[in-house]
């Protein structure tokens, strides 16, 4: 991968100057949304790379680049809230902190040498979810560290963090790119009004990238979710397939609520603009039906979370809807 955003490159060289010192602790910290969490994960791969190419990237070929790649470097580990990853049970409500169980977690691994006889690394992203708790127990591994171990904490809001852990920290401060460098990155990828989405993100270019392509994304689903009969599910399926699913099934709930509401009260909360095409659209529905998506719905919002392959999600949820969605004297 090796890839950087064109306003990291200074930054890049900074780190590699880190590369030898002993240090045991490392706070990434900057602006939301301007790649703090690539550049570490770019890092961690580059140290622990048997081969680096001169510039400090990692070489991509040898075993360790290759195991990197995989998700299964024995001396590699990415702590983040339960929520984000897709292990927490069915059932429990993820969680947005990094709980003081998934610091105990590391014992074993800081227990053992790391594999390839250097360096062992840990990136918690973002630091600020830690608890109190969690906080704590990572400080007494900041204390007595084994030889080797780098922790690398992510981190923009770093005012959140306890000053006993920042103590412990090397402190180092990511550039945000200037509006002209972020407004030509997001105009290369393919952002129409880069200017205006930059600034409406609060000018973190990866968040205004997002945005802009979530309202794309909703804008696609919505026009094909107003002719059911015709709705290429595989199509439509493939192009959301990188929104996140969590947001499609909300975009879904809101759609279906207004389904309903227009069905049985004649009202409209989220979909004020496509009145004539509800209404049309409802008019030989059957309410129990729509019912059924509902609930339909509801469920598909936990399983979003667990969802291993998202394009088959969509697909059965959109085949869900067209079945559901049929008017009700065919
Ligand atoms: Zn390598």
């Amino acid at each position: 991968m090796n890839e950087l955003y064109p306003w990291q490159k200074d930054d890049w060289t900074r780190l590699q100057s880190l590369r030898s010192r002993a240090s045991q602790g490392l706070l990434f910290q900057g602006q939301k949304g301007i790649g703090k969490l690539e550049l570490a994960i770019n890092y961690a791969r580059a140290l622990l790379c048997e081969h680096p190419l001169d510039d400090g990237f990692a070489c991509g070929k040898c075993a360790a680049c290759h195991w990197f790649e995989q998700g299964s470097h024995p001396d590699f580990r990415f702590l983040q809230p339960e929520s984000e990853t897709e292990e927490s049970d069915a059932g429990k409500k993820p969680s947005r902190q990094i709980s003081v169980d998934q610091i105990r977690g590391l014992a074993d691994f800081m227990g053992m040498t790391a594999h390839q006889g250097g360096r062992r690394v840990v990136i918690i992203h973002p630091a600020e979810a830690m608890n109190a708790n969690a906080a704590n127990a990572l400080l007494k591994n900041l204390e007595e560290p084994p030889a080797g171990l780098l922790f690398i904490l992510v981190t923009h809001k770093h005012q959140a963090l306890l000053p006993t852990l920042l103590s412990r920290c090397l402190a180092f401060g990511l550039a945000a790119p200037d509006a002209a460098t972020a407004t030509r990155w997001l105009a290369a990828q393919g952002i129409k009004n880069p200017a205006d989405a930059l600034a409406v993100s609060g000018f973190s270019p990866l968040q205004a990238l997002q945005s802009a392509n979530g309202s794309d994304a909703r804008e696609k689903l919505l026009c094909a979710v107003r002719q059911p009969q015709t709705l290429d599910v595989f199509g439509l399926a493939e192009a959301l397939q990188k929104t996140e699913q969590v947001q499609v099934v909300q975009w879904l709930q809101q759609w279906c609520h207004d389904l309903i509401s227009q069905k049985l009260a004649g009202r409209l909360r989220y979909h004020p603009d496509s009145e004539a095409a509800i209404r049309e659209l409802v008019a030989p529905l059957d309410p129990l039906n729509l019912a059924r998506l509902q609930s339909v719905l509801q469920t598909a919002k936990t399983e979003s979370q667990h969802t291993l392959n998202p394009k088959l999600f969509l697909e059965s949820l959109l085949f869900t809807y067209c079945q559901l969605t049929k008017p009700c004297h065919l």
